[in-house]
């Protein structure tokens, strides 16, 4: 494979920049051409390619964002859209792709390798709700952006003896509530995947209060409801006062953390050696410390498990 291209779609997630980087590197070191495609799918639909040298990665691993821009395009929806975008690869002699995106833009991907052309995915995105893979690009430093904004809230939710519901990214997947929960020492997490009793949450509180606790965080996915609702619901029902906060799209940004950047340059650099030999329609991840690859239409079909024992850890030890 003399010529490849490589495109971040979907939302965007610390470490996309160094997983480019990865790619770029890893191409050049296998002699061939690497086009970055700006804005996800619709610069692949509207032909906007830019050629990736050895310096056009420079200084970008500790960079948060993606430095060839992301969207979602309704047109890749599309038959023509999709015939458009082949159209570009095929214009350009680009020979294989990698994507680094989520769940949705390895749908793209299948699509495209469904027409022949060799695509490899790489799972970007801070939700982390990707089956196949144990991590996601981006989980960790959003997780941990999220815990430093908790520290934040535990001392003047302390000093005033409030409850305070937290809102953190996750339409259907609960993992950056339940790991951001677990590492700040949260006593309640809300997710999607388990219905809530606010019965129970409120005898949580009132006992950890009753055991000399001075306030409580509660944390809860978007996809549960907004933090504003829910803290409207509790404060109805419990005699602490209640505040809502809601970290929004300061999750998304900042600079990779190490795992991050770690999985970021294995990533990078498997799907590189996977297209040079010829090895295309696979998505890289992690699994127990390993990397790995799988055909994705397998990935794409698995359906993401609750760790339902770390959720039980977090009833445990956090009271
Ligand atoms: P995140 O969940 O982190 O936002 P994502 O990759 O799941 O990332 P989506 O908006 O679901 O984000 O998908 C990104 C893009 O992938 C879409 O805007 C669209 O261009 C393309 N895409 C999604 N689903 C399909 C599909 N079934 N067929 C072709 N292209 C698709």
């Amino acid at each position: 494979m003399k010529r490849i291209g490589l495109l971040t779609s979907g939302g965007d997630a610390p470490g996309m920049n160094a997983a480019i980087r990865s790619v770029v590197r890893s191409g050049l070191y296998f002699g061939m051409e690497v086009y970055g495609i700006e804005r996800g799918y619709a610069g692949l639909i509207d032909n906007n390619l830019v050629k990736m040298e050895m310096r056009s990665v420079s200084n970008i691993v500790q960079c948060g964002g993606t430095k060839l821009r992301t969207a979602r395009c309704l047109e890749m929806l599309t038959k023509e859209g999709q015939q458009k975008a082949l159209a570009t690869l095929e214009k350009n002699g680009i020979e294989g792709l990698v994507v680094i995106g989520g769940d949705g833009s390895f749908r793209g991907a299948k699509v495209l390798s469904e027409y022949g052309v060799p695509t490899i995915g790489i799972p970007g995105t801070i939700d982390n709700d990707l089956a196949y893979t144990d991590y996601t690009l981006g989980f960790d430093t959003a997780v941990n952006t999220c815990i430093d904004v908790i520290n934040k809230l535990r001392d003047t939710m302390t000093s005033h003896e409030r409850v305070c519901v937290v809102e953190v990214m996750g339409r259907h997947c609960g993992d950056i509530a339940l790991y951001s929960g677990i590492a700040s020492g949260a006593e309640i997490i809300v997710v999607p995947e388990i219905e809530f009793n606010m019965d129970e949450i409120v005898a949580k509180i009132r006992s950890s209060r009753a055991n000399g606790k001075h306030s409580n965080i509660v944390v809860i996915a978007e996809g549960v409801m907004s933090a504003a609702k829910f803290a409207e619901q509790l404060q109805a029902v419990t005699e602490y006062s209640v505040r809502p906060t809601c970290i929004g799209h300061v999750q998304r940004g900042g600079s990779p953390s190490m795992s991050d950047r770690m999985l970021a340059a294995q990533f990078g650099n498997k799907a590189v050696r996977l297209l040079n030999e010829g090895i295309g329609n696979r998505v890289v991840g992690i699994h127990d410390n390993h990397i790995i690859d799988m055909d994705i239409i397998e990935a794409v079909s698995m359906k993401k498990a609750f760790n339902y024992e770390l959720y039980e850890t977090l009833q445990m030890i956090s009271m």
